[in-house]
């Protein structure tokens, strides 16, 4: 029996609710930089709950409290809006929530919402996991779930190890994923999910998403598809039928660098055969509210607004890191230490015409400096040098300018070799199926005068042709106090 203090809280919970849906209805109207800027932090709400704080509060509280035991009941059912506890939700994280929700959804017209979490990886295992379950009505073979295997050596690992040895979940491979047949092929009744990574990282493999999302949809089963590469400001794919999109936030969307993020954005109703009402109709709140309640792997107050005050200017920066990278994809072109260039901007790409039909840079028929709809290919590019794996660590060893980091998507470029680092657990046979030679360099062009990022790659290559590692580059080889670091 429900008592009446507790149907007050209702009640006011329920005119909450109203006005929050009437802002968002506004917020939506507004252009893509005004959402990113404000989100769903509302004047009203500065005003009236956070003594005029213009920014987003930091709320560093475990827990809210509550005025009675009826609104506490209210709370705890789900039947108010509350927190509670900060594993389940905080007013900070809604934040970072919201507006990565309404960025996701820019331009479909489709209600989104989101769940916040950890790092990019608690993104991806809070995303797949529910699909996994154990179906007592289908017995079956043993459950299975078609990904393409250009993707990130962290998720290679989840999908590999976690998923397949682990729990002996199979994980059809998808070779080539501009292949419709092989996809199709894949696919039986014991599949659960199609999953893929538009761009890939880091070799920025790049698939025709509609084509894949209605054969998954014909499938009765979900797409869904990793976006940190290519972020909300160039590429939504809600909008192209996936039904869930996966972010690593602490990459582009949080440049500076301060944090470790992620997030899961779904459209409402999504497509799968799983039995559970709950999670079609709002999957990313399902997760929030259940299965992460009990697992945990929920973000950080404090990160989330460390990453929300990169996310209001993710448009104009993934402009300007395109623009620069385009330059400096240009120059390694036509490099003589270079053998190849992977960039979708490089019309010798080969998928350059088909990531030209997605990637675009959002209202850029609204912005004055263009007018028009332009394409943008983001930060991420790697390059191949000539002779072999000890010339690339030659090239590598000579950046002066560029960190030498296992990191992407940051205000300072960064370059990593991905043979020896992001992709060196899936040993060598992995790495041939990803196509990941040991000559590969990836680079991430940050936000620095692209001029001065060609500077430093041109004397790093040129130490190939024997010229000397500038005196400058100080000499931390020999250790001593000021190198050490913890083990990794
Ligand atoms: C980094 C990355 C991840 C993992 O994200 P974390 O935040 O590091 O856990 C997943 N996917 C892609 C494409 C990434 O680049």
């Amino acid at each position: 029996m429900e008592n009446r203090g507790v149907a007050s809280f209702v009640q006011a919970g329920q005119r909450a609710g109203e006005w929050h849906r009437k802002y968002l209805e506004e917020i939506r109207k507004c252009r893509f930089d005004t959402i990113a800027v404000h989100g769903v932090y509302s004047m009203q709400e500065a005003l009236d709950f956070n003594q005029g704080s213009i920014i987003e509060p930091v709320y560093m509280s475990t827990s809210q409290a509550y005025r009675n035991s009826d609104e506490m009941e209210a709370g705890l059912a789900y039947q108010i809006p509350t927190w509670c506890y900060t594993r389940i939700a905080n007013p900070s994280v809604y934040y970072y929530e919201g507006v990565l929700a309404l960025l996701e959804g820019y331009g479909s017209g489709l209600e989104t919402s989101c769940m916040a979490t950890a790092s990019g990886m608690a993104a991806i295992q809070s995303t797949v996991d529910p699909f996994l379950v154990d179906d007592p009505r289908k017995p079956g073979g043993p459950k299975n779930f078609v990904a393409t295997c250009q993707v990130y050596g962290g998720t290679f690992q989840q999908f590999a190890i976690r998923k397949e040895k682990e729990r002996g979940i199979e994980w059809r491979k998808i070779q080539n994923p501009l292949d419709l047949d092989e996809w199709e092929r894949n696919i039986d009744e014991n599949t659960r999910f199609l999953y893929g990574e538009i761009p890939s990282n880091p070799l920025l493999s790049f698939f025709d998403i509609e084509k894949v999302a209605e054969l998954s949809h014909r499938c009765n089963l979900p797409l869904i598809i990793d976006s940190t590469v290519a972020t909300p400001a160039l590429f939504r794919p809600l909008q192209h039928g996936a039904d869930i999109v996966v972010q690593s936030v602490s990459k582009s969307l949080a440049a500076s660098g301060f944090t470790i993020c992620g997030a899961v954005i779904s459209k409402k109703n999504i497509t799968t055969g799983i039995d559970n009402d709950e999670m079609k109709a709002d999957f990313a709140s399902y997760i929030k509210l259940l299965p992460n309640r009990d697992n945990g792997p929920n973000i950080s107050p404090m990160n989330a607004i460390m990453a929300l005050n990169d996310i209001r200017t993710i448009r104009t920066r993934m402009d300007t890191v395109s623009c620069s990278t385009q330059k400096v994809a240009e120059f390694l072109q036509e490099h003589k230490f270079v053998e190849s260039v992977d960039y979708l901007g490089l019309p010798s790409h080969e998928l350059h015409e088909l990531a030209s039909r997605y990637l675009f840079l959002a209202d850029s028929e609204h912005d004055p400096r263009y007018g028009e709809k332009v394409n943008r290919y983001g930060h991420l590019m790697s390059f191949r040098v000539k002779g072999g794996a000890q010339a690339t660590r030659q090239v590598f060893d000579a950046f002066q300018r560029i960190f030498r980091a296992t990191d992407l998507g940051r205000i300072k470029s960064v370059a990593t070799i991905p043979a020896i680092s992001t992709h060196s657990q899936q040993g060598e046979e992995g790495r041939k199926i990803a196509n990941i030679p040991d000559n590969l360099i990836r680079l991430c062009v940050g936000g620095e005068h692209p001029d001065d990022i060609i500077r430093d790659l041109d004397q790093a290559l040129g130490t190939l042709d024997g010229r000397k590692v500038p005196a400058s580059a100080p000499d931390y080889s020999s250790g001593g106090a000021s190198s050490a670091r913890l083990a990794p």
